[in-house]
């Protein structure tokens, strides 16, 4: 039996690679030292995997940016607008690369960035290859041989990992109409059958083809596709050994597909999918390997050596020990790095830290599961299986995971999910009390978070100033922007934020059932990482969270001030969930949390309360068979967390740029008062899906774009609520920004919100 890992994180344990990278955009560093940063981070991975006994150590795993991009660099998809970075002679390769990463800005050239976009369910993105009909491919990067030969020179031998042709292609986009980009796969193949000539000459024995595509819905001719692509790899290279991997999803429809390959080994998520495991060992051909995707690695949990021990047996059984892997469920890029990092127990207790794994942890748990396996019971290896029994015991029955009231709490069928009454009525109570204008002016939440509140919460982290300094100091920032939104003319203010990190975080730190680690970053793009918190425990809300800081803002003007929430599907999607019972349970326990925090705000007498929630859609299924019962229960968790206030109270949310197409009923089902959604990038097109439905509460369509620093002017900002009253009675439309504005300046946010209050008072008029 062999162990494998599908990829290794790239940040480095101190996050090495960002600041190597940020320094050598910012000029700071030369190419040489951004190079040798790449040079050591991959000779510490493989160091690490190979000390650990790790069998089949990937190569290739790493990237400057992003793995896709690479495989776009290497494939020689270089859209032509980059072309004349290459000319400039002062450009390396890794130049071109940033351009396509980051864009191009220098010597009279001003070229936009490749499109960058989820990976699968993840949080982490990538870059989204560009197609055109005549497109053509040849081989243009040999980084996947050169780090091949650079591990080989440390004397470690790798199983170099790219993406598969198919998936490679399925990510990619049709920049021009006339084609489908599958028909491009003909072109490709001879590209992909030049890399593995090369990396045969360097002498590799196995190749890791990622093809995370075959766990999702295939139509007809992309099943086609993954058997054309793999009968002519393997009509060139019948020996060499071939892993296909797929992750996130079970192959369920695509099994004998999948199966049928030939290739050597295929790799199953048996974290996402551990039930498929019994129909592929019915219908795997003999010979072929498995690799066993166990370990999970997309979350940070210990493995339970028990329940894989039985799995590992159950297929040795059936094909043989020589035919199987064991494995990670995916690539590690989705873990953080090391959990030996984590030494501060006021951060993280070493009580919850024995139930952890980060990714060098996952690393040492496939070895043990090996020598579990090839030694049987005799010591230490007892040991090492009764220490793991007694971490899964004890996180079973901590007092500090499992509390009966809140468990009571969200059995409790007195929880309302409906409100007293439908929409019109509550809508006619409401604006009798808040007597707010014909398309009323608001924002999304935040304001400006300037050098000096980062500093005044750093410091404060620091204990270099007091919690009373800090609050002092955000108390005053909260006066400043009501004292802005006042003069600026906005119908309903908000309080903006000061106190809050991110917007998820901030809940996390107050809600019981959360820890968070020192450094457990995880890529999400390029140089970018994220921290999310961990949810070990049922969750629970000790104090109100919000309150004295909308109740103050409130304090301050006759206008209405709208308290601010994060909703219970974006804390659940944006954080590390446990994974002891469904996430719909978590998801619920966090709802009745946000519901306690609304009511206190209602009793505080907050009259419009927003719940956050821009993650309702990244949380939908891979399949979407699986969507409505997702659905279900995303929806249900907001509208527990909402629907307990009395018809007066007005319940707002607000959704980033999202299609709503296929789940404009579910948002319909929600129910909020008023739904504030990104929609100017779009010229107001988003809409049209709120009419086709009829869908029936308020909306606030977005009228600018928060991410550009650019100020818009009062008329185009008509012109888009002109074109949304065509689509939406003006009677049920707002006015707002399409996000919050924390990465706006102070200027650029007074200049914008005028003219957007100047927009709404010229249409005003007019009606
Ligand atoms: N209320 C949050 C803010 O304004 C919403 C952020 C978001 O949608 N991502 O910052
Ligand atoms: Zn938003």
């Amino acid at each position: 039996m062999q162990t494998n890992n599908l990829g290794y994180p790239r940040i480095g344990s101190n996050r090495e690679l960002k600041k190597s990278s940020e320094k050598y955009w910012a000029g700071k560093i030369s190419v040489t030292e951004l190079i040798r940063t790449g040079v050591g981070i991959r000779k510490s991975n493989w160091e690490l995997q190979k000390k650990a006994g790790i069998d089949l150590i990937p190569s290739n795993d790493f990237s400057f940016y992003d793995h896709v991009l690479d495989m776009s660099l290497m494939l020689g998809a270089i859209p032509k607008r980059y072309h004349k970075v290459i000319l400039d002679k002062s450009n390396s390769e890794i130049d071109l690369y940033f351009a396509m990463a980051r864009g191009y800005q220098k010597n009279n050239l001003d070229i936009k960035a490749m499109e960058m976009t989820k990976w699968f369910d993840t949080n982490y993105h990538y870059i989204v290859p560009e197609f055109t009909k005549d497109q053509k491919f040849s081989l243009f990067s040999t980084k996947i041989v050169d780090e091949f030969l650079e591990a080989k020179n440390l004397g470690i031998q790798t199983k170099p990992v790219l993406i598969g042709p198919v998936s490679f292609i399925l990510l990619g986009k049709e920049k021009e109409t006339g084609f489908h980009k599958l028909d491009l796969l003909k072109n490709l193949l001879p590209v992909y059958i030049d890399i593995l000539t090369r990396l045969k000459e360097a002498q590799v024995e196995w190749v890791q083809f990622d093809e995370p595509f075959l766990g999702l819905d295939l139509d007809s001719t992309a099943k086609e596709a993954f058997i054309y692509a793999y009968e002519e790899i393997n009509k060139k290279f019948p020996t060499l050994k071939k892993l296909v991997a797929t992750y996130f999803e079970g192959l369920r429809d695509n099994t004998t597909l999948a199966l049928s390959l030939p290739v050597q080994a295929i790799h199953l998520d048996l974290v996402r999918c551990p039930q498929q495991i019994d129909e592929i060992l019915q219908k795997i051909p003999s010979g072929k390997k498995l690799s066993l995707g166990i370990v999970d690695g997309r979350n940070i949990w210990k493995n339970n050596y028990q329940q894989s021990l039985k799995t590992i047996h159950k297929t040795i059984e059936k094909i043989g020990e020589e035919n199987v892997m064991i494995a990670p469920s995916c690539s590690l890029i989705h873990s953080p790095c090391d959990l030996d990092l984590e030494t501060n127990e006021e951060i993280l207790t070493s009580e919850i830290k024995q139930w952890m794994a980060f990714a060098k942890q996952k690393i040492e748990e496939l070895a043990s599961l090996k020598k579990l396996i090839e030694k049987g019971n005799s010591e230490p290896n007892t040991t090492l299986l009764k220490e793991n029994i007694k971490a899964h015991r004890n996180r079973e029955i901590s007092d500090l995971i499992h509390d009966q009231r809140i468990k009571s709490k969200i059995t409790d069928i007195n929880l309302k999910i409906k409100r007293e009454n439908t929409f019109p009525i509550r809508k006619e109570k409401q604006n009798y009390i808040l007597q707010l204008p014909i398309l009323p002016t608001t924002t999304i939440g935040s304001f400006p978070q300037t050098k000096e509140v980062r500093s005044w919460r750093s410091q404060y982290k620091k204990k270099q100033i007091s919690a009373e300094q800090y609050e002092q100091l955000l108390r005053a920032e909260t006066e400043k922007a009501i004292r802005i939104q006042e003069k600026i003319g906005l119908d309903v203010l908000v309080h903006g934020e000061f106190e809050r990190n991110d917007m998820v975080e901030y809940f996390g730190e107050q809600l019981k059932g959360f820890v968070f680690s020192k450094n457990g970053w995880v890529q999400s793009y390029g140089s970018r990482c994220v921290k999310p918190p961990i949810i070990y425990g049922d969750v629970s809300r000790p104090e109100p969270m919000t309150v004295q800081w909308s109740s103050y803002a409130q304090s301050l003007t006759d206008k209405k001030v709208k308290g601010m929430l994060t909703g219970p599907v974006t804390i659940l999607q944006w954080s590390f969930v446990r994974n002891d019972q469904p996430r719909s349970e978590t998801c619920n326990q966090i709802a009745v949390a946000i519901k306690e925090e609304v009511e206190d705000l209602e009793k505080a007498g907050i009259q419009i309360i927003q719940i956050d929630e821009p993650a309702i859609r990244e949380g939908l299924p891979l399949r979407k068979s699986d969507w409505q019962e997702y659905l279900h229960w995303a929806v249900k968790s907001f509208k527990i967390s909402s629907s307990s206030v009395k018809d007066e109270t007005q319940i707002h949310t607000h959704m980033c740029y999202s299609e709503f197409n296929d789940i404009i009923e579910n948002i319909a089902e929600m129910d909020a008062d008023v739904i504030t959604i990104e929609c100017s990038r779009s010229n107001m097109e988003l809409l049209d899906v709120f009419s086709k439905f009829n869908y029936p509460n308020d909306i606030g369509p977005g009228v600018y774009d928060i991410h550009s620093p650019r100020i818009p002017s009062k008329e185009e900002m008509e012109r888009l609520l002109d074109k949304a009253s065509k689509v939406i009675p003006v009677e049920r439309l707002w006015v707002n920004p399409d996000c919050g504005l924390k990465t706006r300046n102070w200027e650029e946010t007074e200049k914008a919100l005028k003219e957007m209050v100047l927009a709404a008072s010229e249409m005003r008029k007019q009606l």
